[in-house]
């Protein structure tokens, strides 16, 4: 986006270990980087202990190393980095553009789950902080995969939580600051993701950060066809055979079978995926409804 360097990353939350899904995003966003003669980077998004497991990061980034999958820089962590969230929140709310806010699940369950203004009916002793989403903000961006999407952030999601009234950071807020620190040009990931990015968007505009491009992988959807999560049942991979899992991405993302060899190294795989990945062959998938997708014009 800067005109410089491609810089993309894979950004895991660890909650489990990774399933076929994460591994398409995983090797989805390094032949993005790769194709384009750029860098590629891993961020483990540990931001919500509640969620996680134990082993988890440790295990994920093992499978990433089997794959081959070596990121061209050191690993964050997001867990480290609760300063420098704090700063871009701080810079919010000195400008009036987030706020406290003390409405409780009830609260907002009777105005439709939509946060518009703040209905409290008590004063929390924690309260949310929130990015103030001023009425009629809608924001479109080209997807790289879909083409245009449009979503009414004001009307579908309203102001959003920065920081959780638990006091946890917002998965938003930290994936906004770090894409930006470290400079990231190009986003690539799950569809599950799509109806975040237009709140990601706002939220670059307000910290002044530059807008990534984008690009989200369709979704594969377990045996039961709901969407898959490292915290529920997926299909299982086996860790003993990362081969084997390359391959299985390589389908997902619509690449010929043909162009990668049968069995050898990973290295030998990620050489000749990234010789023959051409993204125009990437399905394109439904999408959340509240994002409305136009379609590559
Ligand atoms: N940490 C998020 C997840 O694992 C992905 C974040 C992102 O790619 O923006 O679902």
């Amino acid at each position: 986006a800067s005109g410089g360097l491609y810089r993309g990353r894979f950004a895991p939350s660890p909650t489990g270990d990774l399933h076929a899904g994460s591994i398409m995003a995983a090797l989805g966003s390094w032949l993005f980087a790769r194709r384009a003669g750029g860098e590629w980077l891993v961020r483990i998004e540990d931001l919500d202990p509640p969620r996680e497991e134990a082993g988890a990061a440790r295990r994920q980034l093992r499978m990433l190393a089997a794959m081959g999958l070596v990121p061209d820089g050191p690993v964050e962590y997001q867990s480290t980095r609760s300063a420098i969230y704090q700063q871009a929140l701080d810079q919010l709310v000195e400008r009036g553009q987030a706020f406290a806010c003390h409405c409780s699940r009830s609260d907002l369950s009777a105005v439709g789950g939509i946060h518009r203004e703040c209905v409290a009916r008590r004063r929390r002793q924690n309260p949310a902080i929130r990015l103030r989403v001023p009425a009629g903000s809608r924001v479109t961006f080209v997807d790289r995969i879909l083409g245009e999407c449009t979503q009414d952030v004001s009307g579908t999601v309203g102001d959003f939580v920065l920081r959780r009234a638990d006091g946890w950071w917002a998965y938003q807020l930290a994936v906004v600051v770090d894409d930006g620190a470290q400079r990231v040009t190009d986003v690539v990931r799950g569809a599950d993701l799509l109806d975040s990015t237009p709140r990601q968007i706002l939220l670059q505009r307000a910290l002044g950060l530059p807008t990534p491009g984008y690009a989200h992988l369709p979704l594969i959807l377990g045996l039961d066809g709901t969407k898959l999560s490292k915290s529920g049942a997926a299909p299982a991979v086996d860790p003993e055979d990362p081969v084997a899992a390359l391959h299985a991405a390589w389908l997902a993302l619509g690449q010929p079978l043909g162009a990668v060899p049968r069995g050898g190294t990973p290295q030998a795989f990620l050489e000749a995926a990234s010789a023959a990945f051409d993204p125009a062959l990437v399905p394109s998938n439904p999408q959340p409804a509240a994002v409305h997708n136009r379609g590559v014009t």
